[in-house]
């Protein structure tokens, strides 16, 4: 099964290794893998991308293992923690106003009725660590919990909707530079920022500049280094939110649809707008109609030609109202011509009064006949007749 979103990238730390010998590595012991480059990030620090599962989750299991028996030397291989906190967040689902007596086995079991694979089921609680009305699903994997949100939670005759987990494109920000990108546990700035002022040496709680404007320590702007009005707080939200984007499993990015439709896999058909069904429904009912009418008309004017070309015949005065059914005139005026002992070829068709004296008003490509013009050429034809 293709992919429905984005493989995550892997990054290799290890003490001393080159970017040739990583490759040649993966080539003589992994040769089944495929990759479509590795990069090199920092210093002992590669980016490997893989080209399908396969080959990221053997990476991700085999790798570390190869490094170290071949090179002797300590090595980790892990997900970027930006994507995977994405990837976390793609197999969890919230269910609210779950009462209270429904425990957390009853929903596991009644899960696992229904065949949903969920890792965890957790009821939250409030800060006095109070039971809260709502379940905490972590599912084994994104399409498990898609199938779940889309359904919802079902127990007997009740039923309760979910939903997935919110994906945060707030930026970390550092409380003791105000930089963004990390937090005060990893900075290694030495001094604390302010981020009233920018100054050094204080916080922005005793700053002794609260009298002017502030200034802003990131873009240096009119506005403190924590507001979400900041150019660079915005281009940082910015860039998670893409991130978000190529990793979420229920991203609304639309993405290049998978060649293979999976018919067992929901997310993998496109939802129509139910105003869109609404409006398809009319169009196909407007084409019915139509149909119909042009059937109906058709009939009406076949029999209303083969009424008038008997009534022709027998010398009626009849009105027409349809055009004429021109095969059929033809043949007609070919009875009279044999009749007459004389040969219509059939081009003559669409030929106007030119041959009036022949057969008028027949053979002629009728458009609006009147009464008049028909009585006119039912005595003319009766005139050839009798000639
Ligand atoms: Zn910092
Ligand atoms: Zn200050
Ligand atoms: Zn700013």
């Amino acid at each position: 099964m293709k992919q429905r979103f984005e493989i995550a990238p892997l990054i290799v730390e290890s003490e001393n290794l080159t970017k040739v010998q990583l490759n040649k590595l993966i080539k003589d012991h992994l040769p089944e893998v495929k990759i479509s480059n590795i990069q090199q990030s920092r210093q002992k620090s590669f980016t490997l991308y893989s080209i399908d599962v396969k080959s990221f989750n053997c990476l991700l299991n085999d790798l570390t293992a190869i490094i170290q028996t071949n090179t002797n030397q300590q090595v980790v291989i892990y997900i970027p923690k930006s994507i995977q906190r994405i990837l976390d967040n793609n197999k969890e689902a919230y269910v609210k106003q779950i009462d209270l007596e429904i425990t957390e086995d009853e929903i596991k079991q009644v899960l696992e009725e229904q065949g949903y694979k969920a890792e965890k089921i957790t009821r939250l609680v409030n800060k006095d660590n109070e039971p809260l009305k709502t379940i905490k699903i972590t599912f084994i994997n994104a399409y498990n919990r898609d199938l779940f949100v889309k359904l919802g939670l079902q127990i007997d005759s009740m039923h309760f909707s979910a939903e997935p987990a919110k994906y945060n494109n707030k930026p970390a920000q550092c409380f003791k530079c105000f930089k963004f990108g990390h937090i005060a546990k990893y900075c290694k700035a030495e001094k604390q920022i302010c981020s009233r002022c920018a100054e050094e040496n204080h916080t922005h709680i005793n700053c002794p500049n609260l009298q002017g404007s502030p200034v802003c320590r990131n873009c240096k702007g009119g506005h403190t280094a924590t507001s979400t009005e900041c150019s660079k707080y915005k281009e940082f939200q910015q860039k998670i939110q893409k991130t978000i984007d190529q990793y979420s499993s229920t991203s609304k990015v639309a993405r290049t649809p998978a060649p293979n439709n999976n018919w067992n896999n929901l997310e993998e058909f496109p939802q129509l707008k139910s105003i869109d069904n609404i409006n398809l429904i009319e169009k196909i009912t407007e084409q019915i109609i139509s149909a119909v009418e042009q059937a109906t008309q058709r009939i009406f004017e076949t029999l209303n030609k083969k009424f008038q070309t008997l009534a022709n015949k027998l010398g009626f005065d009849i009105e027409i109202d349809a055009e004429a059914e021109l095969e059929e005139t033809v043949r007609i005026k070919n009875n009279i011509n044999k009749n007459l002992g004389q040969t219509s070829p059939r081009n003559e068709l669409y030929e106007t009064n030119n041959n009036q004296n022949e057969t008028p008003g027949i053979g002629i490509k009728r458009k609006d006949i009147s009464p008049n013009i028909l009585s006119q050429k039912s005595k003319n034809l009766n005139t050839n007749q009798s000639l």
